[in-house]
């Protein structure tokens, strides 16, 4: 096969297995609000601890969006997420997927914190790691922790079943935005490939993850698009969620993912934002950026984090208040960067 791993990764990947022994509870967990990395990442590796011999199981702060339900076909009382602190304390050992910071699981945080059993972490985040201490195979330049749990079966011979590629196989394809991003190296592909290689259909899953819509989804994204603001001599545009919207559609919050994504197909936008109210004075901002932007170096001096060109940060005050706040903070940003001809 034509992909190779570094010393430090076979090492690291070992040393991982190393903390895996039949018969032992592993709990797997996720960043608040999972996406198609997180949940595709817990899923596969769920089916590869299950060769093992490990019993797992999967405990989100947050619950699984209807459409990545799919991948729990066949995998009956695994997702725990609605009794996730129960879950949690009855683990022999903890993994953190798709993030390496305690901030990011919400609720869980504190149990994770004070567990006192080993706390895994395989993640692809810039964001400096909080977690306690455990095995880490951390990859900043990999587009998915997926590609990353796909690299550590290869190190320690695991065998990947095709109900494994599928799950892992979502995982990239969501967090390349269907291998579009400027995040799908010649690396990215080669992964994906041996995961084709498996018998699994992409057809089949693009349908599933992009086109079961809703209808309130469409008709979200129609209402949020109407506020979209741009200021070409930036190259910013931002896109507001009415607050309420989500529920007055009959959707989840999930359903936003990707209305970003219209900010910033403008041409000359280099920064691209979406606001939204996750609580009552309480704003979440999405960020994009284009070109040579980076959105997490932007997004940290606020707490927040992510990657060069997807990142995101919450704050108090009013929509009014922390749309007026970030904008005036991403105007000042922008010109220390090169303009990007388009
Ligand atoms: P999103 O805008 O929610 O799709 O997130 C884009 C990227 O930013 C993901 O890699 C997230 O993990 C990261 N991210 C989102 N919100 C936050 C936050 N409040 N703090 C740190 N990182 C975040
Ligand atoms: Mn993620
Ligand atoms: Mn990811």
């Amino acid at each position: 096969m034509s992909i190779t791993l570094t010393a430090e990764k076979l090492t690291a990947a070992r040393d991982l297995a190393r903390v895996l022994t039949p018969g032992m509870r592993a709990t797997l967990v996720t960043h608040v609000n999972p996406d198609g990395d997180g949940l595709g990442s817990e899923v596969g590796l769920v089916h590869l601890l299950r060769g093992l011999g490990v019993t797992a199981t999967i405990a989100n702060p947050t619950p699984t969006p209807p459409r990545f339900k799919f991948l729990f076909e066949g995998l009956p009382k695994v997702d725990r997420s609605d009794e996730a602190v129960k879950e949690l304390r009855r683990a022999d050992l903890i993994v953190v997927l798709d993030i390496s910071d305690l901030g990011r699981l919400g609720m869980l945080a504190d149990t994770v914190a004070a567990r006192g059993v080993p706390v895994a972490c395989i993640d692809h985040h810039v964001s400096p790691g909080t977690l306690p201490a455990g095995p880490r195979y951390l990859d900043p330049t990999a587009a998915a922790t997926a590609e990353l749990i796909v690299e550590i079966a290869m190190a320690n011979d695991w065998a990947l079943t095709s109900v494994a590629a599928r799950a892992l196989y979502v995982g990239i394809m969501t967090d390349t935005g269907g291998f579009r991003f400027s995040n799908t190296h010649p690396r990215t592909l080669r992964i994906a490939a041996e995961l084709l290689e498996k018998g699994i259909d992409p057809e089949a899953m693009y349908l599933d993850v992009y086109a079961g819509a809703p209808e309130g989804r469409v008709r979200l994204l129609a209402e949020a698009l109407q506020t979209l603001v741009v200021e070409p001599d930036v190259g910013l545009a931002w896109i507001t969620v009415p607050p309420g919207a989500v529920e007055r559609h009959g959707v989840t919050t999930d359903d936003l993912d990707g209305v970003v994504e219209h900010a910033r197909s403008i041409a000359g936008i280099r920064m691209a934002l979406l606001f939204r109210e996750i609580s009552q004075g309480r704003i979440k901002v999405s960020l994009r950026s284009v070109g040579d932007v980076d959105v997490a170096a932007f997004s940290k001096p606020f707490g927040g984090g992510g990657h060069v060109k997807a990142a995101g940060l919450s704050r108090e005050g009013s929509l009014a208040e922390v749309q007026a706040f970030v904008l005036d903070a991403a105007r000042g940003f922008l010109p220390a960067s090169t303009p990007q001809v388009r």
